[in-house]
């Protein structure tokens, strides 16, 4: 099942079956961003930066210097720059931005939350993973404020797409999870929308839980979109850990400016 008004659509071109976030792509000249697909034709062995080399030849885009990191459920933000170490792990950390052109940003995803911010005035891009650990932690108000500090962005002018993730519908999680989503949550309005209870289990919304902080930090309403897509559900389109239990491959998230 495909979304046709979904920030991500479904593309088959020369670089294979991608989701490319097409209404940026369109309107922003030389950006490229998306996510892969179960089908993108990558090895189902990429659970690490290090796998990426193949992944790198498959998008079919010659990009020189592709940037990434461990992945460590927290908060830190690299600025790459072109006299950053490329083509393999920054170091750990959960969020890359850039302003540079010819450097592709990617993250690893498997339920977890990928967070696209783009600032078209600065020329900005920033890309994050938030599980629900970073999610708990403000990783999408930390982005806002690196790219607000470092690059002079207004949040009124960033724009931000809320990536295929696990859903309400199948994130299932533990007490421990839910009492760190209310510590982030201020009304019971937010807390009706985003934690619900269903035979006695409690289920998360970590996409709205992120469109939520996002809203706190200044972004626009009309300048956050937030994709349809769980991976869980729609696990014949993407690698899901949760719906595989722990032996999964991984989507790779990828924005840059072309040169
Ligand atoms: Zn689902």
């Amino acid at each position: 099942m495909k979304y046709i008004d979904d920030p991500f659509q479904f593309n088959h071109d020369s670089a294979g079956p991608f989701f490319h976030i097409e209404r940026w792509e369109k309107q922003f000249s030389g950006l490229i961003a998306g996510i892969s697909t179960r089908t993108s034709g990558i090895s189902k062995k990429i659970d690490k930066p290090l796998n990426m080399n193949p992944f790198m030849e498959n998008i079919g885009i010659n990009w020189k210097s592709w940037s990434c990191a461990n992945q460590v459920h927290g908060t830190e933000v690299g600025i790459v720059q072109h006299n950053s170490p490329m083509n393999q792990p920054l170091g750990e950390m959960d969020g890359l931005i850039t302003s540079e052109k010819g450097i592709l940003l990617t993250a690893l995803f498997a339920d977890c939350v990928p967070l696209f911010f783009l600032d078209p005035e600065k020329e900005v891009i920033g890309l994050a993973h938030a599980g629900w650990r970073g999610t708990v932690k403000n990783m999408a108000g930390k982005m806002v404020r690196e790219m607000t500090n470092h690059f002079q962005s207004k949040p009124d002018q960033i724009r931000a797409v809320i990536g295929p993730s696990i859903g309400i519908c199948c994130y299932e999680v533990s007490d421990e999870v839910v009492e760190a989503v209310y510590s982030i949550l201020s009304t019971d309005r937010e807390d009706q929308w985003n934690i619900k209870k269903e035979n006695g289990k409690c289920h998360i919304n970590l996409q709205e839980i992120n469109h939520l902080i996002m809203l706190k930090e200044g972004i626009l309403p009309h300048h956050i979109e937030v994709t349809s897509y769980c991976t869980s559900c729609q696990n014949s389109l993407f690698y899901s850990y949760r719906k595989e239990k722990g032996t999964t491959g991984r989507q790779v998230a990828f924005m840059g400016w072309q040169e």
